[in-house]
């Protein structure tokens, strides 16, 4: 039986080599690395040890083998990735500018990771899991991403299948108003929302993230999540429980991806039944781990790794 599974697209993902070079010139490019957030946050949640599964589609290439390789050898059910011969496998780009905010190039919309529809969800696959994480940045790619996304919250939600969310928001591939429509429509589907700090803003159109935060406690969301980068993160739960903790100090290399590796630690910590302030620091740890590494899904190995860096390491803010 499965503790997580997840669905949605998978990319192969290039990262610059030199910050503050972007993509309108010549220079170099570090990859293909394995990519996609949702594929991200299930091939870490595999490694920390959780039975994990994925829904997807990539192209008959060697991006898209090289994906389910990765994916497979860190123990992840690959059974439900389509392997499509006629289309390629997605692809991403990212550059940091001098203040370290990143710039994509994606292209999604056109490729395999177009072609996931909801006749790829068979809710037998969801029988005995305990959680379903999507990513919103699946939703913005079309329709049929979009729709399959919706069957798979609402088929988990009616077998009792916690679903946690992260609106991974994506102006390259969605406006912010359709983003937020689609944000606020989804949420009722939502037990567990693990949301950016900067995003939880821009969708709620300005004010603080723990107003907003508690704001959004009463849309569905039984508990949400704040990420906040360098501040670490916090969260909100029913009856206005408030957690947070520092993040760890580290050297931050490409912090792509620290998010979903962050979402795949909190739902391990979730599984498990620890308080919410152990998982908030051992997310923040799992996530610092990725920061220091180049490749989106290049964090932690395995959970020794993380409690290591709990033990050792130094947190922002706490003598
Ligand atoms: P992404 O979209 O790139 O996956 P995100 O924007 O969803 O990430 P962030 O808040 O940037 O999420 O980062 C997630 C978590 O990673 C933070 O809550 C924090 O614990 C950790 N983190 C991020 N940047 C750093 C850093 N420079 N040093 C230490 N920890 C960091």
């Amino acid at each position: 039986n499965m503790d997580v599974i997840s669905l949605g697209e998978l990319i192969a993902e290039f990262v610059r080599v030199h910050r503050g070079v972007m993509h309108d010139v010549a220079d170099l490019y570090m990859g293909p690395f394995p990519s996609g957030a949702p594929a991200i946050t299930i091939d870490s949640a595999a490694r920390l040890g959780l039975n994990a599964g994925f829904i997807g589609v990539v192209g008959n290439d060697d991006f898209g083998h090289m994906i389910i390789n990765r994916l497979r050898r860190d123990g992840v059910d690959t059974l439900r990735v389509i392997i499509d011969n006629d289309s390629i496998t997605g692809l991403a780009f990212v550059a940091y500018d001098q203040s370290g905010s990143r710039r994509f190039v994606f292209n999604l919309k056109w490729s395999s990771s177009a072609k996931l529809t909801p006749s790829l969800i068979n809710p037998d696959y969801f029988t005995g899991v305990r959680v379903l994480h999507v990513s919103g940045s699946t939703m913005y790619i079309g329709k049929g991403p979009r729709d399959a996304c919706i069957k798979a919250m609402s088929e988990a939600r009616r077998r009792g299948v916690l679903v946690s969310y992260d609106p991974n928001v994506r102006v390259e591939l969605m406006s912010i108003n359709d983003t937020r429509e689609l944000f606020l429509n989804s949420l009722r589907l939502v037990n567990v929302l693990l949301i950016s700090e900067e995003e939880v803003n821009v969708l709620m159109g300005g004010g603080g993230a723990l107003e907003n935060a508690i704001k959004l406690l009463n849309k569905g969301p039984e508990i949400i999540v704040v990420k906040r980068g360098v501040n670490g993160s916090f969260a909100v739960s029913r009856g206005n429980q408030y957690h947070e903790e520092y993040a760890f100090e580290v050297n931050e290399v490409d912090p792509t991806g620290a998010g979903d590796v962050f979402n795949a630690a909190f739902i391990y910590g979730y599984l498990k039944g620890w308080g919410i302030n152990q998982i908030l620091k051992f997310a923040n740890a799992a996530a610092a781990i990725k920061v220091t590494r180049m490749g989106p899904m290049e964090g932690p190995g395995g959970i020794n790794e993380v409690l290591e860096l709990m033990r050792k390491g130094k947190q922002r803010g706490v003598k």
